[in-house]
C-alpha cells in the first residue's frame, strides 16, 4: 500500500549510459520520476531523441515521467580529448589552450572554448574542473596557452566544467545559445526548463518571456550556483517555479564549507514561498564506478530528505556511470528509509504561510484536517497542479493524490514530494460525481480501500485554474463508493 511508497522524488540525468535499449524502462521501474537532459552535452537532436524515447518508455511502463531541459548557461568548459578521457597525475604539466582550433586534447593539453580565459587567470590561481574533482594550478600564461601543474591524480573527460577557486569566471546568465535552445526545447515539449547560473529574478523573467513567446509553459527551474544568486535568493525563488540547489558549481564558487548551511537555507526559502526544490550533484558520486554507495553518500541523501527537499538528483551516476539502475535503486531505498526519520509537520498554526489565495487557504485547512481527523489520503482535483503544490508544501503525513486530465500538469507534479499524479477526466461531472469517480479509480488501483477516510478538495466549477474552494471529508464504503463522513 501507499504508506510504504516513497514520497521524495528522483531526478536522473540521461546520457550514453542510459541509451541502450531497456535501460529507461529499468530506470522508471526503479523509481525515476523526472529525467534531466543536459544541453551542455551531446547535440540537441540527440537530446530530442532521448525525450521521445522517454515518452514512449514511460507509456510502456505506465508511469508519469517529467522531462527537464537543463540549459548550458555561461559555464566555461574544456573541449574534447582524442580518446574521450585522459588520466592526469599530480605534479605533471597540463596546458589549457584558449583557441577555437586547439584540436583534440591528450594527457598534456586540451582546448578551452572561452577565449578570454588567459586574461582572467594569473600564476598561482587554482582552477577547478569537473565540480572540483580535478585541480590545476596556473604556473604561467603564454598568449593563448595557460601552463598548469596538476594538483591531484584522476580522470578528466570531454567537456568538463572549469572554474576558478573562489569564483569570478562565470559570465552573464542566459546566453544567446540558451535563448536559441529555449526555442528548441519548447518544440521538444519539455516539462521543465532549468536556467544555469541565474543571477537574479530578471534572468528568470527573461527566460519565461522567451519560453512563452514559443508557446511553452514549462515550469522554470532556477539553478542556485553562484554567489550573486545567494544574495538575490528571495527574488529568484519568487520568480521560479522550481529551485535547484546546484551543489557542484555552488561549492566551487562559495567554498565547500558553506554548502550544508546554504542547502538548508535554499530548501527553507523555497518551501516558504510554496516552490518545489531539488537537491543536486555528487549525491552518489562513487556509484559512477561502484555498485554500492559510500556511507557518507547515504547520509548526504538522507539528510537532504530530512532537510525537506522535494527531489534528489543523479548526474554522472546515471548519465555516464557503470551502474545507472543500481544508483536509482540506492536512491529510492535511502529516501524511503530517511522518510521514516522525517518529522512530518503537525503544527500548522506555527508555520508561516503567505496566504494570498483561496486555494492556498483550502490547502492549509485540508492539511489541518488530515492531521487531526486521521485520514488515509488527500484527493485533490486540480487543473494546473497548483492545489497539489500548495498541499505538498506542508510536508504532512498523508499522501496527496492529485487528479487531473492534463498530461503536462501530471508530469510537473511528478517532481513534488508527497504527490501522486492521477489521470482522470472530470469534464461534465459535478463535484460530487468527480469525487466518486476519482475515488473509485483509487480503490480499483489498490491505493484506497473500504473504511479509508479521505479529504477531498475541488472547485465548484471544474475546469478553472485556481478555483479550489471546497473540501469534504469522505469515507470509502464497502462497495468502494465514497460517502460523506458523519461520525469521527
Ligand atoms: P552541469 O554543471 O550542468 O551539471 P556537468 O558537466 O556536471 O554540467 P552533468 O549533467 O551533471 O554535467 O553530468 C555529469 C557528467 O555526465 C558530465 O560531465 C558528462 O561527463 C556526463 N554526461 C551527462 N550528460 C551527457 C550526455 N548527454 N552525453 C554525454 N555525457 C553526458
Ligand atoms: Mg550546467
Ligand atoms: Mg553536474
Amino acid at each position: 500500500m501507499f504508506e510504504r511508497q516513497r514520497r521524495t522524488k528522483i531526478l536522473a540525468t540521461l546520457g550514453p549510459a542510459t541509451d541502450p535499449p531497456g535501460v529507461l524502462e529499468d530506470l522508471f521501474r526503479a523509481g525515476v520520476n523526472v529525467v534531466r537532459l543536459n544541453f551542455s552535452h551531446g547535440d540537441p537532436s540527440g537530446q530530442a531523441k532521448r525525450a521521445a524515447d522517454v515518452r514512449a518508455a514511460a507509456q510502456r511502463v505506465g508511469v508519469e515521467v517529467g522531462i527537464l531541459a537543463d540549459l548550458p548557461g555561461p559555464k566555461i568548459r574544456i573541449e574534447r580529448f582524442a580518446e574521450g578521457k585522459v588520466h592526469l597525475k599530480a605534479g605533471d604539466r597540463f596546458d589549457l589552450i584558449a583557441s577555437t582550433n586547439a584540436g583534440p586534447g591528450d594527457a598534456t593539453q586540451v582546448g578551452v572554448s572561452y577565449l578570454g580565459l588567459p586574461q582572467d587567470v594569473t600564476a598561482g590561481d587554482v582552477l577547478l574542473l569537473d565540480d572540483g574533482l580535478m585541480q590545476l594550478q596556473v604556473v604561467e600564461v603564454q598568449g593563448e596557452r595557460i601552463i598548469n601543474t596538476v594538483l591531484n591524480d584522476g580522470p578528466l573527460s570531454d567537456r568538463k566544467g572549469l572554474n576558478k577557486q573562489g569564483g569570478g569566471l562565470s559570465l552573464g546568465a542566459l546566453t544567446e545559445r540558451d535563448k536559441e535552445l529555449i526555442g528548441i526545447v519548447a518544440k521538444i515539449g519539455v516539462d521543465f526548463i532549468a536556467v544555469s547560473f541565474c543571477r537574479n529574478a530578471q534572468d528568470m523573467n527573461d527566460a519565461r518571456e522567451i519560453a512563452e513567446s514559443h508557446g511553452c509553459y514549462a515550469a522554470l527551474v532556477s539553478k542556485i550556483e553562484r554567489t550573486e544568486a545567494i544574495e538575490n535568493l528571495e527574488e529568484i525563488v519568487d520568480a521560479s517555479d522550481v529551485v535547484m540547489v546546484a551543489r557542484g558549481d555552488l561549492g566551487v564558487e562559495i567554498g565547500d564549507a558553506e554548502l550544508p548551511g546554504l542547502q538548508k537555507k535554499i530548501i527553507k526559502a523555497s518551501l516558504a514561498q510554496n516552490k518545489v526544490v531539488i537537491t543536486a550533484t555528487q549525491m552518489l558520486q562513487s556509484m559512477v564506478e561502484s555498485p554500492i554507495p559510500t556511507r557518507a553518500e547515504v547520509l548526504d541523501v538522507a539528510n537532504s530528505v530530512i532537510d525537506g527537499t522535494d527531489a534528489v538528483m543523479l548526474s554522472a551516476e546515471t548519465a555516464a556511470g557503470a551502474y545507472p539502475v543500481k544508483a536509482v535503486e540506492a536512491m529510492a531505498r535511502i529516501c524511503l528509509g530517511a522518510e521514516r526519520q522525517f518529522q512530518t509537520e503537525t503544527d500548522f498554526g506555527a508555520s508561516p504561510r503567505n496566504l494570498e489565495r483561496a486555494d492556498q487557504a483550502i490547502a492549509m485547512a485540508t492539511m489541518f484536517l488530515s492531521q487531526h481527523v486521521g485520514v488515509r489520503a488527500i484527493v485533490a482535483m486540480t487543473e494546473s497542479g497548483g492545489t497539489a503544490r500548495y498541499l505538498s508544501r506542508f510536508r504532512a503525513s498523508a499522501p496527496v493524490f492529485a487528479v487531473t486530465r492534463h498530461d503536462g500538469a501530471r508530469r510537473q507534479m511528478a517532481l513534488m514530494r508527497d504527490v501522486f499524479p492521477i489521470n482522470f477526466d472530470s469534464r461534465g461531472f459535478t463535484p460530487r460525481e468527480a469525487a466518486r469517480g476519482s475515488i473509485r479509480l483509487l480503490v480499483e488501483g489498490g491505493m484506497l480501500q473500504a473504511g479509508d477516510r479521505v479529504v477531498f478538495t475541488s472547485g465548484e466549477h471544474m475546469e478553472t485554474h485556481g478555483a479550489t474552494n471546497t473540501l469534504r471529508l469522505l469515507e470509502v464504503g464497502e462497495d468502494g463508493r465514497a460517502s460523506g463522513l458523519g461520525d469521527l
